[in-house]
C-alpha cells in the first residue's frame, strides 16, 4: 500500500483503465466462457446488496428471505419442493458441499467417489481436499459415463457417485436415469453436477432434443449442483446446491455462538447477498417463459454452428446435446492459438483433442457469422497445411 491517499478520481482513473483490459461480453469474441453477461437489473439488483451478509442472517433477514425463495424455484424447478440448500461461491463449493456430505453420511475408513472420465476438475481439488480417492468411469461412444463400468468400479468403499448434466467439455449429460437405479440398489448417494445443464434441461425443446430425466424426479439423486452465474444469467458469485432433505444439513452444520445466527451451513463464512437478490431479480423477471426463449436462442445458434462448421470440413465430435459445439480441425490446438491471435476466444481440450465453443446468451448470429468466416480463412488448403 502507497503511503500518500490518492484523490476519489485517481482511484477511479486506475480502476478504469483496469477495467479497460477485460474483455467483454459484448463484443461477441467470448466463445469459451460459462459465464456470461447479467442481466441489466440483475445488476442492479446485486448493488443494492452490496452489504448484505448472509454469514450473520439475522442481521439481513430480507437477503435471508431472498436466497430462500431463490433455493425454492430451484428445487421446484428440479422437481423436489422440500429440497433445501444454498446459494453458493459457485460450482466448486456445491460440489464440495456434496461429496462431504456423503462421505460423513457413509463414515467409511477409505472413502472412495465414482466419477465419469469428464468430471469437472473441481473433483479433482475437492477430492484432496477431503481425502477422497477419486474412481473414474470410462465413457461409452457417446461421450456419456459407461453405467455397466461404473458398477464394476463399486467397492465396500465406495461413498458416491456423480454424474454431471452438462458437462463441461461437450455439454453431455450422463444417464442419470440408469446411475440412479445403482445409487438405490447399492443404497449410494449419487450426486448430479448440474452446474451448468441445471439451467438449460429444464428449458429444453424437446422437439429437437433427447429427453432426458437428471433431476429429483429420479430417487437416486440425492444433491445437485445448480450454477445460477452460467446460464442462469445472474452475477457472479451465484453457485447453487441442493439437497433432497433437511436431514442432510447435520453433515454441514457448524455452530457459530457469537454470530446472531445460531449455526452456518456453507464453507464460506461471510457471504454475499448481492448474487442473491440478482438471481432472485433473474428469475421474477425471466420466468419460465424467459429462460425458454433465451435456451432456445442459444440452441438455435449451437446447431447452426455445428451445421457450417460441418460443412466447412471440421468434423463435429457429437451431435450438441447443450448449447456446446466440439469439433477437430488438422491441429486443433494450433486452431485454437491462430483463433485466439484474431481476437476469438475459444478453448482448446486436451483429453479429446478438441476446440470447444460455449453459446451463450451473450451470443448472437452476426457473431457466430464473423466467427465462421474467420475460421474459414484459416481452414483454406494452404493456411491448413501450416495448421
Ligand atoms: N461443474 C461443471 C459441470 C462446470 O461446468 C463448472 C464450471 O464451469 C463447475 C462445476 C465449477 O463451477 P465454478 O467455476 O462456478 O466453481
Amino acid at each position: 500500500m502507497q503511503n500518500k491517499p490518492l484523490s476519489k478520481a485517481e482511484v477511479l482513473a486506475h480502476l478504469k483503465i483496469a477495467q479497460e483490459k477485460d474483455e467483454k461480453y459484448e463484443s461477441g469474441k467470448i466463445f469459451c466462457s460459462m459465464c456470461t453477461k447479467p442481466l441489466s437489473l440483475a445488476k442492479k439488483a446485486h448493488k443494492l446488496f452490496l452489504e448484505s451478509n448472509l454469514g450473520d442472517k439475522a442481521l439481513f433477514l430480507g437477503s435471508n428471505q431472498l436466497e430462500k425463495e431463490v433455493v425454492a424455484a430451484l428445487a421446484e424447478l428440479l422437481h423436489c419442493k422440500n429440497a433445501v440448500g444454498f446459494i453458493v461461491t459457485g460450482g466448486t463449493e456445491a460440489n464440495l458441499m456434496a461429496m462431504l456430505v456423503a462421505r460423513d453420511q457413509a463414515n467409511k475408513e477409505a472413502p472412495e467417489v465414482i466419477l465419469p472420465e469428464s468430471a469437472h476438475f473441481s473433483f479433482h481439488k475437492i477430492c484432496r481436499l477431503l481425502k477422497l480417492k477419486p474412481v473414474f468411469a470410462r465413457l461409452d461412444p457417446t461421450f456419456r459415463v459407461d453405467v455397466e463400468h461404473v458398477k464394476q468400479l463399486i467397492t465396500k468403499n465406495t461413498i458416491a457417485l456423480v454424474g454431471t448434466a452438462g458437462s463441461a467439455e461437450l455439454g453431455t449429460v450422463d444417464p442419470i436415469d440408469k446411475l440412479s437405479n445403482i445409487a438405490t440398489n447399492f443404497g449410494l448417494h449419487l450426486h448430479v453436477d448440474a452446474a451448468f445443464g441445471g439451467l438449460v434441461l429444464p428449458f429444453l425443446d424437446y422437439t429437437d432434443n433427447f429427453e432426458t430425466d437428471f433431476d429429483f424426479k429420479l430417487e437416486g439423486v440425492q444433491s445437485i449442483t445448480v450454477d445460477p452465474h452460467k446460464m442462469g444469467m445472474s452475477t457472479i458469485p451465484a453457485g447453487g446446491i441442493l439437497f433432497r432433505s433437511s436431514s442432510f444439513l447435520r453433515y454441514l452444520k457448524t455452530e457459530t455462538p457469537y454470530l446472531t445466527d445460531q449455526a452456518q451451513y456453507t464453507f464460506v463464512g461471510t457471504r454475499s447477498a448481492a448474487s442473491v437478490a440478482a438471481t432472485w431479480a433473474t428469475f421474477q423477471l425471466l420466468g419460465r417463459e424467459g429462460f425458454q426463449k433465451t435456451v432456445k436462442k442459444c440452441m438455435k445458434l449451437t446447431m447452426f454452428l455445428a451445421s457450417k462448421l460441418e460443412e466447412t470440413g471440421f468434423e463435429v465430435l457429437l451431435r450438441p446435446s447443450l448449447n456446446i459445439v466440439a469439433f477437430r480441425g488438422a491441429n486443433s490446438k494450433l486452431l485454437t492459438d491462430k483463433l485466439r491471435e484474431m481476437g476469438w476466444f475459444v478453448s482448446y481440450v486436451p483429453r479429446l483433442d478438441c476446440v470447444r465453443v460455449v453459446i451463450m446468451p451473450h451470443s448472437n448470429r452476426q457473431h457466430v457469422k464473423e466467427f465462421l468466416q474467420c475460421i474459414k480463412k484459416l481452414h483454406k488448403p494452404n493456411l491448413q497445411q501450416k495448421l
